[in-house]
């Protein structure tokens, strides 16, 4: 039993406030928390957060990159 490596990882790594978190949603292969979710959700379009949104969204949502 290899107890020691095993790490016991809570949640996965949010894109957008790089934390690891529980709850949240898939967004293709990347992992928005709640709390990002909620933000992204309440921010007005006008305010440069939500850019701030896009910008990582982008990344996301981005299949793939045209040459
Ligand atoms: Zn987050």
């Amino acid at each position: 039993m290899s107890t020691l490596l095993t790490e016991k990882k809570l949640g996965e790594r949010c894109v957008i406030c790089e934390e690891s978190k529980v709850k949240g949603i898939h967004l293709y292969t990347s992992f928005i928390c709640s709390d990002c979710e909620k933000d992204l959700i309440a921010t007005d379009t006008d305010d440069p957060k939500y850019k701030f949104y896009l910008n990582k969204l982008k990344k996301i949502t981005t299949p793939e990159i045209l040459s």
